[in-house]
């Protein structure tokens, strides 16, 4: 039972870690084309540094980590800090999320290094429109990527699309219908404001209550019942008989704060307590200042402390986060 509790009364037993700001990729709406002010190796944690506050963690009830970035498998060393992590008592699931582009080469080393599943994102399947979207010709590899994740065992295998209007909704009956061939849990993410070159617009953000009626004036979808918190946010269906699954994340249109079980570890080692805040907390300087366990533990229960009850994207107050989720860790 984690001992970290919020002021709402909400059980913290999620940690997000970002360890790395860098990406082989370099989708528009998350990353500039070019000259992007990257932290450093002495401004990014190490790993021993991030494995301490995962450690710190885990003895207060972090149960569920995931890895992210910036692309998680571009990071050196990246197979031996998932052994660590999955050494670490009290964590019972492990997953990454990635662009897929590594995955061919990594997947069944991740997966005998403890990682148990994995979510993948691709937006297109198009060759043309992956590369616009990424800057990258590299659909083929990520699709393969997919196939070595199933192979490997890291199941489910999730992948998520962010729904684009203008730009990929026509596809989004292509790969729902995925999941009627591959036991993939096909997740539609609404596309949310960051400050990136390429500007949000609330227009060409669709409601995921409009996504799925698109599905589901084509063919019906029966829900799936899960676990409290299993899901996490997603609302989950599937086709009837169909191996995989389709489910629906709407962080803008309407927010599941409530249910809210996590926190960040971002790759410069700051604490950020909601996705749509620019509030972080600073672990790396106790880290590098011979701060005792106690210290940064302290620091963990004051942004669970301060983390606030819900994100302000629809309210007049909100400004685009200033990070892009590659510096975030999405
Ligand atoms: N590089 C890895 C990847 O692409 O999966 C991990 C990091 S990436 C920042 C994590 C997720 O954030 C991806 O699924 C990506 O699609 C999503 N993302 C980035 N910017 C977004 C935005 N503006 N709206 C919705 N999702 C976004
Ligand atoms: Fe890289 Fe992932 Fe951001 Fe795309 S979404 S640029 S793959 S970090």
């Amino acid at each position: 039972m984690t001992k970290l509790v919020d002021s709402y009364k909400r059980k913290i037993e999620y940690m997000r870690i970002s360890v790395t700001d860098r990406c082989n990729l370099r989708c528009v709406y998350c990353m500039p084309s070019e000259g992007i002010d990257l932290a450093g190796p002495e401004k990014i944690l190490r790993y021993e540094e991030l494995l301490r506050i995962a450690r710190i963690g885990a003895a207060n009830g972090i149960s569920r980590i995931r890895v992210t970035g910036g692309e998680p498998l571009v990071r050196k060393g990246i197979v031996g800090f998932i052994r660590d992590l999955a050494a670490i008592d009290g964590i019972e699931d492990l997953s990454l999320t990635t662009n897929g582009v590594l995955l061919g080469e990594y997947a069944k080393e991740l997966k005998e290094a403890g990682l148990n599943r994995i979510n993948v994102s691709l937006d297109s399947l198009s060759h043309e429109r992956f590369k616009k979207l990424t800057r990258g010709d590299k659909l083929d590899t990520v699709l393969a990527g997919l196939d070595a994740a199933e192979a490997a065992g890291l199941t489910p295998v999730k992948v998520n699309m962010v729904v684009i209007k203008g730009f990929n909704d026509d596809e989004i009956i292509d790969f729902a219908n995925i999941s009627k061939t591959k036991p993939y849990h096909i997740r539609f993410i609404e596309y949310m404001p960051f400050n990136t070159e390429e500007g949000w617009q609330k227009e060409k953000c669709i409601s995921a209550r409009e996504i799925q009626e698109r599905i589901t004036s084509t063919e019906k979808l029966v829900p799936v019942e899960s676990k409290a918190g299993a899901s996490g946010p997603a609302r989950r269906f599937r086709f009837d008989g169909a191996p995989g699954e389709v489910g629906f994340i709407s962080p803008v249109t309407e927010h599941f704060c409530g249910a809210c079980n996590r926190i960040r570890l971002t790759a410069d080692g700051k604490i950020r307590t909601c996705l749509f805040s620019d509030t972080e907390i600073d672990v790396k300087k106790s880290l590098r200042d011979g701060s005792d366990d106690k210290c940064i533990e302290d620091l963990l229960f004051y942004a669970v402390k301060v983390k606030p009850m819900k994100h302000q994207i629809n309210e007049e107050v909100f400004k685009k986060c200033t990070k892009t989720m590659s510096l975030i860790g999405g």
